[in-house]
Order: structure tokens, then C-alpha cells, then sequence
């Protein structure tokens, strides 16, 4: 089977820094996909198989908390690893996303290391 992940996140940048430090974790997948907001994540999850998703919070259109009430409502919880990738941490934020779903968060900004915690059963 095939392990892919994907990374949601408005600033391209961002996007290739978490790409960058998921490749630095050692951890191999055959694709990473990546999508500007939770619009284009949900059309990625309907035609691809993906595993691991790192969504950032604050994106236009449809933000990351969004994203997981929509994902939790299409294919439950236990389907996708989600980790938010957020800027301040804001407690409202990680116990809103904890609570819709998510496995956990890293803040910006972050190393591999912070991200292998999760991904451990991968390894
Ligand atoms: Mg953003």
C-alpha cells in the first residue's frame, strides 16, 4: 500500500518547509501531496490514498479547523493521523482541533524531531 501525505497550507513557503522537514525525518513516503486550504485538501482526500495529513489552522476559503469537522463528518476519526501546524499554540485552537479530531499539533516554528513524535508508528 502506499504512504502519502499531505500538507495543507495558504503560504507555498510554509508549505515547503514542512516538506522539507517531514523528508528530514526519515520517515519515507511515496507522495506528499499539498493543498492552499481545506477546499483543495478534501478534493486530494476523495481521489487519493493518503495517511498523514499537517494542516495549518488560518487559511481563506475553508481553515484548518474546518477541514477537520468536515473530515470527521465524510470519514470519522480514525481514518487520518491529523496534525495541526499552528502559530501560537492558543489553547482554544489545539482543544477545538483535539476535540474535531485531530492526533496533535506542532508549533511554528518546528524541527523533524517535533514532527517524528508523530509519526513514530511509521517509522
Ligand atoms: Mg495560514
Amino acid at each position: 500500500m502506499a504512504r502519502n501525505a499531505l500538507i495543507v497550507d495558504d503560504s507555498g513557503v510554509m508549505r515547503k518547509i514542512i516538506m522539507r522537514n517531514l523528508r528530514n525525518t526519515g520517515v519515507s513516503f511515496d507522495h506528499i501531496f499539498e493543498a492552499g486550504d481545506g477546499m483543495e485538501a478534501l478534493k486530494i482526500l476523495e481521489g487519493n490514498d493518503v495517511s498523514v495529513i499537517f494542516s495549518d489552522v488560518n487559511m481563506p476559503n475553508m481553515n484548518g479547523l474546518e477541514l477537520l469537522q468536515k473530515i470527521k463528518e465524510t470519514y470519522g476519526t480514525g481514518k487520518y493521523k491529523i496534525i495541526m501546524v499552528t502559530t501560537d499554540g492558543a489553547e482554544d485552537t489545539v482543544k477545538t482541533a483535539m476535540e474535531s479530531g485531530a492526533s496533535g499539533y506542532i508549533k511554528k516554528p518546528f524541527k523533524p524531531e517535533d514532527m517524528v513524535e508523530y509519526l513514530k508508528d511509521l517509522l
